[in-house]
């Protein structure tokens, strides 16, 4: 436990918690709009620029290279209000965790190309780890990149990368080491892992669409990587040691898709609450005086407050520079507290919205699949169960 435990925010947390709320207000009138954009999945040039603009996308990044240096926990507290009023972050999340890993790993010359741009909105990024063969068995990727000279050879294929056609370049995992060679040196599967700067136009990179079967305003895609040439000062961090960086880039990822669901619980829980206080069916009574009613959403805010506290304290830990590995469980165990919150609180909120909650308007249904994609996405319940048996409880690996 920390030895000065304060349980308020200081000002400039409260600060960015203030300005998302002014600058995004102007949205809570345009849904309709929002809405379509989501449907479509037309990325919202505008909002994105907003989140830019209150310095979102400057808070993992330094001074020196144009960011305001605020930190995870304030950057936490400015997804879970974006969340909170109704409002979907989307690229933000990539591009924020993309920044992180650049900060700690990228060489001068990469940051320097890429942070400031970041920093003001003009550089937007996505993230390519997931194959259709490997899943969330990221060590056994086929997507292989050869050495050759100054520059490596990429090929093969990802999917489920989201925002392809927005983003200006990926931060992409592949196998520079063979799996089978990786297996007989020191760090066996780790080893081998690469990760790298790729323009999304490089040449010999092509992509397809993956028609989902809800949308939320940006397009997921397949891509196909044949003989993508990547310059070697493209490699983020050093080649065949990317399982390293990559964690810099993941906890973040973890910790914000925690305030991202904690958000939208907030929002349901808020939504809720007051339908309930003023629906009257039988009589004079609002539906909120039924204990049917009222338990399962006092039960639904208690467990908010609880993942809500988890999620801080990981985004702490993240910014007092704990040591990555108890970071992760911290983040994991927030991303993992945070959707289940979510997905009842979602629930719950559908229930006492009785049919409304289903109409196009209200949008809960939509929420509903935000909610349970958390679930899965970025890392799934099961892993997360999985990796803290392992690692805080020192259980044998099954897998
Ligand atoms: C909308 C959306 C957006 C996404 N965006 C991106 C993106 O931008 N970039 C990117 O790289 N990826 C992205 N993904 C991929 C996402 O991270 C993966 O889908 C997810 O990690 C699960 O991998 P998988 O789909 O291959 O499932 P699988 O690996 O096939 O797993 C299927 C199920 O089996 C379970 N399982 C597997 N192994 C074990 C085990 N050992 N123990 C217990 N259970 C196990 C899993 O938990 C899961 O429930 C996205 C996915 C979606 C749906």
């Amino acid at each position: 436990m920390p030895e000065n435990l304060n349980f308020s925010l200081n000002e400039e947390q409260r600060m960015v918690q203030q300005a998302v709320e002014d600058a995004l207000q102007p949205w809570l009138s345009r849904r309709d709009e929002l809405r379509e954009m989501a449907r479509t999945n037309t990325f919202n040039d505008e909002m994105w620029q907003t989140f830019a603009d209150v310095g979102l996308l400057g808070c993992l990044i330094p001074e020196q290279y144009g960011g305001n240096d605020m930190g995870l926990l304030a950057l936490t507290l400015g997804f879970q209000k974006i969340g909170a009023m109704g409002l979907s972050s989307n690229l933000l999340l990539i591009t924020c965790m993309d920044a992180a890993c650049l900060v700690k790993n990228a060489s001068d010359a990469l940051k320097e190309k890429h942070l400031p741009e970041i920093a003001t909105g003009k550089q937007r990024f996505c993230f390519a780890v997931t194959e259709a063969d490997a899943g969330t068995n990221t060590f056994h990727m086929k997507t292989s990149a050869r050495r050759e000279g100054d520059k490596f050879i990429i090929n093969g294929a990802k999917q489920f990368i989201t925002g392809v056609d927005v983003a200006d370049y990926m931060l992409l995992v592949a196998r520079s080491t063979s799996l089978k060679d990786a297996e007989n040196s020191k760090m066996g599967q780790y080893h081998g892992l690469t990760l790298f700067v790729v323009p999304t136009d490089a040449p010999g990179l092509t992509r397809q669409k993956m028609p989902m079967s809800f949308n939320e305003g940006l397009n997921q895609w397949q891509l196909f990587f044949d003989d993508v040439e990547v310059a070697a000062d493209c490699v983020v961090g050093e080649a065949d040691m990317g399982i390293m960086a990559m964690f810099n880039s993941l906890n973040p990822e973890r910790i914000l898709a925690g305030a991202i669901a904690n958000g939208m619980a907030e929002y349901c829980i808020d939504a809720a609450a007051a339908h309930a206080r003023e629906r009257k069916v039988f009589g004079d009574t609002p539906i909120g005086s039924y204990q049917g009613i009222a338990h399962p959403l006092a039960e639904s805010k208690i467990t908010h407050e609880a993942a809500g506290l988890m999620m801080l304290k990981a985004a702490w830990a993240s910014d007092q520079d704990w040591d990555s590995a108890k970071v992760g469980s911290l983040a994991n165990m927030s991303k993992f507290l945070n959707a289940d919150s979510a997905i009842k609180a979602v629930d719950i909120c559908l229930e006492i919205h009785g049919g409304g909650g289903f109409t196009e308007e209200l949008g809960f249904l939509d929420l509903w699949n935000g909610a349970r994609l958390l679930k899965t996405a970025p890392i799934s319940r099961e892993m997360i169960l999985n990796f803290v048996g392992e690692w805080d409880l020192g259980l044998p690996k099954s897998y």
